[in-house]
């Protein structure tokens, strides 16, 4: 599956809201948020003022965004969750939580999901001890993620995982620091994901307009 390529700080800028796309850096002056906190381009400092539509499309482009995924591939999983029996919104929310690149770098495999999606890609991850390398692997309660014995020692990973204090992993999964491991214990819940602040209903009403 497509991944977009392009500079991320200016996905940021464009959603007003730190997107933490960069991994470390987003935790420094560096941040271009907070240098620039204007929207990228000739007319970035003009006013502006967001349709009904405009709205919508900014919330839904935020949440995409963040978790690093094309329209194609997103819109999908509304449609998914929008055959599930629980509000959309949230369910889309679980589904895309799910993923096992979100998984890994909410345990603290990797300091973004840029680095989660890659370290997945090239087979450093197992599930329940296979290796498994598809960043869109839906991953179950009871599911066991772990990094690679030969890959622990990547400079990368342990350095992800030393500064993970700093993202701690949501109540829904279990981490074993020692042995690079954790541990699905429920679904998701909506109330314990930390993102900057997600607007799904906006998501949804974009979607089903
Ligand atoms: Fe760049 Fe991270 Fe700041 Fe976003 S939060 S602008 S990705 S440094």
């Amino acid at each position: 599956m497509a991944r977009y390529l392009g500079p991320v700080c200016k996905l940021c800028r464009r959603e007003g809201a730190k997107l933490y796309l960069k991994g470390d850096r987003c935790f420094t002056e560096k941040c271009a948020v907070s240098r620039r906190p204007y929207p990228p381009g000739q007319h970035g400092q003009g006013r502006i003022k967001l349709s009904e539509y405009g709205l919508r499309l900014r919330e839904k482009q935020k949440m995409r965004r963040i978790y690093g995924l094309l329209e194609k591939q997103f819109a999908e999983y509304y449609t998914e969750a929008s055959h599930l029996r629980g509000p959309t919104g949230e369910e889309m929310i679980g589904l895309i939580e799910r993923r096992l690149d979100n998984v890994v770098y909410r345990l603290g495999f990797a300091v973004s999901r840029r680095q989660a999606r890659q370290l997945t890609r090239h087979s450093h991850i197992h599930v329940n001890g296979k290796r498994l390398n598809i960043p869109s692997y839906t991953v179950q309660p009871g599911d066991v993620i772990s990094v690679r014995e030969k890959s622990r020692k990547i400079a990368y990973v342990a350095a992800a995982l030393a500064s993970a204090e700093a993202r701690p992993a949501p109540g829904w999964l279990e981490v074993d620091k020692e042995n690079y491991a954790g541990t699905i214990k429920s679904m998701p819940m909506r109330d314990e994901l930390n993102e900057p602040a997600l607007k799904e209903q906006y998501v949804v009403e974009y979607y089903s307009r």
